[in-house]
């Protein structure tokens, strides 16, 4: 500990995030990314942009994305806040609607592990709700009335890293059970076949949802996030970011996520892809003798009964693949398996029955 460090920042660990390797031959079946490219509109209005833009800022507040948001999802550009990837517009979430606030946010046990690195940086008490045996979320857990009124409600769905998706009416019946405070519902992972809570939004002034560029829209490295939401929690968002004078987005960064959002082929295409090649990933692995949780995301949540986790992934590392596991209690388990085009899922489930079969 630095003599310089105040008591808060010495109490601070690193999130630790996927492994991004810097050997390009493995496959890489831990981060959630899409195998696909981004749509090559998208990389044709980045190369424009790069060549005739640069010299100029960008838009501070990104005016013709938000645009292009807001008429994706059918709302107006106030309700819509763009940040450098999702995790950008989480901090300003947290900073903007739960620091301060001196109460705790809810969230489940099994999440996103970064919601509580970002209690931890803007000091927000954490009220964990346990997953329910079968990893679901509990539903009853943020219905139920409450001596103190919390801070909110945060959660992803589908959930990370379990891949389990709550429908709209579960989201629906937690909004109005928490009429006073903010529930922010995660969507990195929606695209893939779960049901977007901004359905809720002309319902609900008290939800947020977060999006990301990095998954179903195959930008990861570009940085785009965005939260939609009523224009009363968008505006707490903007009013943190204006006092940082920031500008979110750059301009090849607004550049090509318009032109993604406006491909709505490749788009639609891409998700289905991923979708098909999720369904036969899940049949091969249950045919190893996996037991899959239900996805409804990019990725999948397999244990294997007879089989340790962590010999699993270190088996697959010594074959040049990649996947997560997480050293955490009643998940270890567990592997996290992204889903790749079918020629990799093949290759996973090939190197895995070849590691099944010598642990036996
Ligand atoms: N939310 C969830 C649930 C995630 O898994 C991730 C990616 N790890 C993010 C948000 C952040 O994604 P990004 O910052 O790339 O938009």
């Amino acid at each position: 500990m630095s003599r310089f460090w105040s008591d808060h920042v010495a109490g601070l660990s690193p999130y630790v995030p996927g492994e991004q390797p810097k050997i390009l031959d493995l496959l890489k079946l831990n981060t959630n990314e899409h195998p696909w490219g981004p749509s090559p509109l998208a990389i044709k209005a980045m190369q424009e942009a790069a060549n005739d833009r640069l010299r100029l800022y960008p838009d501070p507040q990104s005016t013709a994305l938000c645009q292009a948001i807001a008429d994706h999802h059918n709302v107006s550009p106030a309700q819509v806040f763009v940040g450098n990837g999702s995790d950008e517009v989480l901090a300003h979430v947290f900073n903007g609607l739960f620091r301060h606030a001196g109460r705790p946010l809810l969230m489940p046990d099994i999440t996103y592990s970064f919601y509580k690195t970002y209690c931890r940086l803007f000091d927000v008490p954490v009220e964990i709700q346990p997953l329910a045996d079968d990893f679901s979320i509990c539903v009853d857990d943020y219905t139920r009335a409450r001596a103190v009124l919390p801070a909110g409600i945060i959660f992803a769905n589908p959930n990370a890293p379990t891949s389990m998706a709550l429908g709209l009416d579960d989201i629906r019946g937690i909004a109005r059970a928490n009429a006073d405070i903010a529930v922010i519902v995660d969507e990195a992972y929606v695209d893939f076949g779960a049901d977007s809570a901004v359905a809720l939004l002309s319902e609900f002034d008290n939800i947020a949802v977060v999006h990301t560029f990095s998954k179903s829209r195959s930008l990861a490295g570009l940085r785009v996030g965005y939260a939609v939401g009523s224009a009363a929690i968008i505006e707490a968002l903007v009013r943190v970011k204006d006092s940082f004078n920031s500008y979110p987005l750059d301009s090849i960064a607004q550049a090509g996520a318009i032109a993604s959002i406006l491909d709505r082929d490749y788009f639609r295409r891409a998700c289905q892809a991923i979708v098909d090649a999720r369904e036969a990933l899940v049949a091969d692995l249950a045919a190893l003798g996996f037991e899959v949780l239900p996805s409804a995301a990019n990725f999948v949540f397999a244990r294997h009964p007879q089989h340790d986790a962590a010999g699993l992934a270190s088996g697959l590392r010594d074959n040049r693949i990649l996947v997560r596991h997480f050293a955490q209690p009643r998940i270890d388990q567990f592997l996290r398996i992204t889903v790749g085009t079918p020629d990799e899922c093949q290759r996973l489930c090939q190197v895995l029955a070849v590691l099944l079969g010598d642990q036996k």
